[in-house]
């Protein structure tokens, strides 16, 4: 039997072209026009979804989307070194984190990840969908209000902010139109 990893590695060196050691090629710049923050969902591959080719999207995945210190500081590089002007925070339906996060019984290796989504959807809320748009809002909200670089670009108008929901059902995009409250 292939192993996952013997036929990834297969289907890399069918379609990918190396160049001599001895005469390497140029090295493209790293100039990306957006950043975006996604959940780690499979399904959910922000560089087809926008149409988008190499090296146009710095892309940031974890599964939920959580804003944590290091997504936030990979959003400050972005936004401060490389001068993207755009942050997406990118969610979906059907989200298994912000399902996890919606039920009491998750395991609870996963606290890190589910307590800053659930803490921000708060009681009352069982609609999975529901909440992931809440989700979304509220990881806006805390890269708006990130006392960093991002986020001062963001209260500054020197790079815009959105949130979107990618719906599995339909391939649709929805954005969210919640205003920013700094
Ligand atoms: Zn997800």
């Amino acid at each position: 039997m292939t192993s996952t990893w013997a036929e990834l590695l297969d289907r890399h060196r069918r379609r990918h072209r190396t160049v001599p050691e001895d005469a390497p090629g140029t090295v493209p710049a790293h100039r990306p026009r957006a950043a975006v923050l996604g959940c780690s969902d499979a399904r959910v591959a922000p560089t087809p979804l926008f149409d988008a080719g190499p090296g146009e999207l710095f892309t940031i995945r974890l599964a939920g989307h959580v804003a944590t210190t290091e997504v936030l500081a990979s959003l400050d590089f972005a936004v401060g070194v490389l001068g993207v002007d755009t942050v997406i925070v990118l969610g979906h339906t059907h989200c298994g984190a912000v399902t996890a996060a919606l039920d009491d019984d998750a395991d609870p290796a996963l606290a890190s990840l589910l307590s800053p989504i659930r803490h921000g959807l708060g009681p009352g809320i069982t609609d999975v969908d529901t909440a992931v748009r809440r989700h979304v809002a509220n990881t806006v909200r805390a890269i708006a209000r990130h006392a960093g670089t991002a986020g001062r670009a963001v209260r500054e108008e020197r790079a815009e902010l959105v949130g979107a929901v990618h719906d599995l059902a339909t391939g649709g995009l929805e954005p969210l139109s919640e205003p920013l409250a700094f």
